[in-house]
């Protein structure tokens, strides 16, 4: 093993390391072993690629099954440098920092690293895509302009970080249209990837941790959605966003640009969308939507921006409003986002556990009619908790806390809120919570942090909150 340069074969018992016979020209190597690494792999072989997937963590059984169908060869538990620095071209997983030392090697290696939606984008053909990104509402107007298309009877399937690897859908099954929720880590490495319509929905600060703690380089991550586009390629874009303006007047944008707003609807003129009177209107070509807001399934003023933005994309690709309308009507959300539980002796249990910064509980809070008992904690991010301050002294009557470390949360609200208390379990904080409550109040999870002081992740927390909430 000196050349790095193996030839054998892979014992499905002795898979830690795979012996692999490589071709330096077109050797494929895909790091990480999850969803869209095995779908780059699978596509990559397909395309006649010689394939290597190497994880430095344990890979999923089903996923080891797939790769040694395919004859896909791979390693667990290291990354072998040799043979992954023999990769003329490597799809790095989202979950992998640029700063770790595996990665500094590749680099000084000068290989081409390319995301999983790049590579896939290389053998879409000519697949129309619609990829949708944002600091929060990504997953929620992915399915939503999916359910739009669908509903239509469009060949349409819905890829990206919702989970379903993009690559694996144009290895497997193609279609004629992709909805692609992207996130900040898969735009950093591309290079061709041009979307046909692209969407961003809002940016906060998220992940400063993988941008060198500078907000500006997670923008400019953002906006990567269409540094490939031409004028022929739609943007669609939030107008009420700071962050978004301040950048557009600063930048140039190649593509046609179109705004949703709650706010300054004549920026709309005669292209966006806004929403007026509880109405929300869409307008693209010879038509105008409009629609109440009590009739959108999903609810609170973030829903309305989702809605304007998965709507004004369908009307893009061809849907008519009627259809739009009636789709819009028989929408279900996605779990764990504002996800209505029970109401237990008139107290309703709302789950919110995939609010996991402050801007998303800024949303829920917004869309709150009644009094709230908060759930509030977990591992915390860096929080600013000034921005729900408003909307915590208008709504909260009582906020527990769910973490191990609840000081941030003790420091922001203590004598703002009556009661802020401790607690550790799902179970307790449900309990306390109900204890807190009154006929008429919510109880609301709605954590601002990441789960995984106390959950595996933030569909556990959920789904604990849920088990709780029945047991009562
Ligand atoms: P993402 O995929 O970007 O994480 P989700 O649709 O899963 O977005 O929603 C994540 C959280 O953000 C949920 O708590 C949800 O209620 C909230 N949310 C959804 N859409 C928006 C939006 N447009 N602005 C702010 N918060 C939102």
């Amino acid at each position: 093993m000196d050349s790095g340069h193996y030839t054998g074969h892979i014992e499905y018992s002795n898979i830690k390391t795979a012996i692999v016979h490589t071709n330096a020209n077109n050797k494929l190597v895909v790091l990480g072993a999850g969803e869209s690494g095995v779908g780059a792999a699978m596509l990559g072989k397909q395309q006649g690629w010689d394939v290597f997937v190497s994880d430095g963590g344990s890979i999923k059984q089903h996923f080891k099954e797939a790769m040694l169908h395919a004859g896909i060869a791979f390693e667990e538990g290291r990354h072998t440098m040799p043979n992954v620095l023999d990769a003329q071209c490597v799809v790095k997983s989202p979950g992998i920092s640029e700063k770790t030392e595996l990665m500094k090697e590749i680099r000084k290696a000068g290989i081409e690293v390319c995301s999983e939606i790049e590579f896939g984008y290389r053998y879409k053909g000519d697949s129309k895509i619609i990829a949708i990104t944002g600091s929060n509402g990504k997953s929620t107007t992915t399915k939503l302009a999916y359910h739009l298309l669908k509903e239509a009877e469009y060949d349409v399937a819905m890829v990206g970080n919702i989970g379903y690897s993009f690559a694996k859908q144009v290895a497997e099954q193609p279609c004629k249209w992709y909805v692609m929720e992207v996130s900040s880590f898969q735009l950093d490495d591309i290079h061709h990837f041009r979307p046909d319509i692209a969407v961003l929905l809002n940016i906060t600060p998220d992940h400063l941790d993988r941008y060198d703690y500078k907000f500006g380089n997670y923008i400019a991550s953002k906006f990567r959605i269409a540094e490939n586009q031409g004028a022929e390629n739609y943007f669609i874009l939030n107008y009420d966003d700071p962050v978004i303006k301040d950048y557009l007047s600063t930048h140039t944008i190649n593509s046609r640009k179109i705004y949703f707003t709650m706010s300054e609807q004549n920026s709309i003129n005669n292209e966006g969308g806004f929403v007026e009177n509880d109405n929300i209107h869409i307008r693209f070509g010879d038509e105008e939507l409009n629609m109440s807001i009590h009739d959108l399934s999903i609810k609170g003023k973030h829903n309305q921006y989702n809605s304007m933005a998965a709507g004004i994309s369908a009307r893009v690709a061809g849907i008519r409003k009627e259809k739009i309308r009636e789709s819009f009507a028989t929408f279900e959300g996605l779990e764990h986002r504002l996800e209505f539980v029970a109401t237990i002796r008139g107290v309703d249990f709302i789950n919110d556990s995939k609010a996991t910064n402050v801007n998303s509980v800024w949303f829920a809070l917004e869309s709150m009619k009644t009094p709230v008992v908060l759930i509030l904690g977990g591992q915390d991010k860096g929080n600013d908790y000034n921005e729900i301050m408003e909307l915590v002294k208008q709504k909260v009557k009582a906020i527990v806390c769910l973490g191990i470390d609840n000081k941030p949360i003790h420091d922001a609200f203590d004598g703002v809120v009556s009661a802020v208390i401790d607690t550790q379990s799902a179970y307790d904080a449900v309990h306390a919570a109900y204890a807190l409550s009154e006929k008429g109040d919510s109880v609301l999870l709605a954590p601002a942090c990441a789960s995984f002081d106390l959950f595996k992740n933030y569909e556990d927390r959920g789904q604990q909150f849920k088990d709780a909430v029945r047991s009562l």
